[in-house]
């Protein structure tokens, strides 16, 4: 069988990778918290880890693999939005509100990973569903002399968990130095961290021994990970950002709740991402989300191939050079791809189809998931494809497909339409010639309007007619802008882009979705 070796950040080592159960590997990354957009961050332990998940199902046998990441449904931003919401006179109760906003959330979520093409885990719990396991887990842990409950809160004692800090190495007193530490009166220890607090009557809150009130966000995934993938389990992974304090906190809720499991036995994690070799940040304005570079034209494709051209452990940089020499490359492939395809339809293929992946492909992740090594794999491929297609095109389609690149046909990835509106850069010129011999440019206008209207920007010149179309927002950006006023209580601005996602949504605006079909609709009117 093939040796997987991976960096296990428990261990600070390299090793080889041995399943607790062959028959049924199991891994838990920890998912997003649904408030807004997922932003180009959020993205890297998505892709970093489907190529794990992917990987482990080609080693192990496709069912024998048990892919868990979760969705944290309680937050006090959501809850922020639902309020605003409900002020604003929306239909419904609070939790009602606050499942609305869940759940556009996750549907975006969705939309924007299935583009980076990041298969569905096989579990994709809500905290929300699992409240009974988290209240089970907490009344576990006090029942053990682990925590305690004080006005309402309930508080894991870290002093009662002996290797607490051993995952980041650090020490509890260099914690407390180095940590924003909240000091609560209930807390006997400053570092004891929340597993459950009381809710007000205007907050989702669930009924437990200590009353009304909602879980600690580190509960959860303890509890989910306990319910879906037992109390040992092979990996855990997330992002650097989590290991202090949310990983220590979920390895001592989990590891003193059962004490004869190991919890997780390999933990991994991501470096965080940069912009032009900045910190992504809203302040200075290179801060943005996966849904808006798919909105400028940026092919999903294109965001996951930069993303793996950096092993997972080094800080990712995203810079606009990278981005177009990923677009070039895979430009590159969907050639081979295409001359590959017409060379199999006619039966001229000078090899057969292989059905495995590349040896040097599978050989480059297998070596603690070396994916930057995978994508030089993929250009040797590529460039001796380009020389000859029939020969290499059909290890390019598979190596391609294996590393997630074909969710959908290469074809698919760039939306090229230059040609598309030539019709009506015709019918605008001829138009033209009429109105200069008449004087009459009513006609002109009429049609110039019309296509406008439909995000199509026209260009008259001397030299002739230019139309192309107009890069256009999308009904969720809009949706996006608005809940991101909300957030900053900016009024005025929320209303307008609350206006703009509805004219939108009426096709009285252009958008993103609509613009084929007004576009489409404007030829049948034409009879063009
Ligand atoms: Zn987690």
């Amino acid at each position: 069988m093939t040796t997987i070796k991976l960096h296990n950040t428990k261990t600070r080592k390299r090793e080889e990778f041995t399943p607790i159960d062959p028959e049924n590997v199991r891994m838990y990354l920890c998912g997003p918290t649904v408030y807004d957009r997922a932003h180009l961050g959020n993205a890297r332990p998505v892709i970093v880890f489907d190529v794990l998940n992917r990987l482990l199902r080609h080693v192990y046998g496709e069912d024998h693999v048990t892919y868990v990441r979760n969705f944290t449904d309680v937050d006090d931003r959501i809850n922020e939005t639902a309020q605003n919401r409900k002020a604003a006179g929306a239909q419904g109760t609070l939790e009602e509100l606050i499942r609305q906003r869940s759940d556009e959330t996750i549907q975006w979520y969705h939309d924007d990973m299935d583009a980076v093409g990041a298969m569905r885990p096989d579990h994709e719990p809500r905290a929300t569903e699992y409240i009974g396991p988290m209240v089970a887990m907490i009344a576990d842990l006090i029942a053990k002399d682990h925590a305690y409950a004080a006005e309402g809160h309930v508080l894991f004692a870290v002093d009662s968990y002996k290797q607490y800090g051993a995952l980041s190495g650090r020490s509890v007193d260099d914690m407390i130095a180095g940590a924003r530490v909240e000091v609560a009166p209930y807390k006997r220890n400053p570092m004891d961290f929340v597993l459950w607090k009381p809710s007000t009557d205007d907050l989702p809150g669930w009924d437990s021994p200590w009353g009304r009130g909602r879980p600690g966000w580190h509960i959860e995934c303890s509890a989910m990970s306990h319910e879906l993938l037992g109390a040992s389990f092979d990996i855990h992974a997330g992002g650097i950002d989590l290991q202090f304090p949310h990983h220590e906190n979920e390895i001592a809720q989990s590891c003193c709740a059962n004490p004869d499991a190991g919890f997780a036995n390999v933990w991994m994690h991501n470096e965080m991402l940069q912009v032009e070799g900045k910190k992504m940040s809203k302040s200075i304005g290179n801060f943005f989300t996966v849904r808006d570079l798919l909105d400028q034209g940026v092919p999903g494709e294109v965001i996951r191939f930069v993303m793996l051209s950096t092993h997972y452990r080094k800080p990712m940089d995203w810079t606009e050079k990278k981005r177009e020499e990923a677009e070039k490359f895979l430009r590159q492939c969907a050639t081979v791809l295409e001359e590959w395809s017409d060379a199999k339809k006619a039966g001229g293929l000078q090899r057969n189809d292989p059905a495995e992946p590349s040896a040097g492909l599978i050989d480059a992740l297998t070596d603690d998931l070396n994916s930057s090594m995978a994508l030089t794999h993929l250009r040797f491929l590529a460039s001796k494809g380009s020389a000859a297609p029939t020969v290499f095109g059909g290890q390019l389609y598979r190596d391609l497909h294996f590393l997630g690149f074909l969710g959908r046909h290469w074809s698919e990835w760039f939306d090229d339409h230059a040609d598309d509106l030539a019709p009506f850069a015709q019918l605008l010129s001829e138009a033209r010639s009429v109105a200069i011999e008449t004087k009459d440019f009513s006609e002109v206008d009429r049609l110039k309007a019309a296509l406008v209207a439909v995000g199509i920007e026209v260009q008259m010149s001397k030299a002739g007619v230019e139309v192309a179309r107009k890069q256009l927002d999308s009904i969720g950006i809009a949706y996006s802008r608005a809940n991101r006023a909300v957030a900053t209580e900016s009024d005025d601005e929320a209303d307008f882009w609350y206006g703009i996602a509805e004219q939108m949504k009426q096709g009285i605006l252009p958008c993103k979705e609509n613009q084929e079909q007004k576009i489409q609709a404007l030829f049948e009117e034409w009879k063009l």
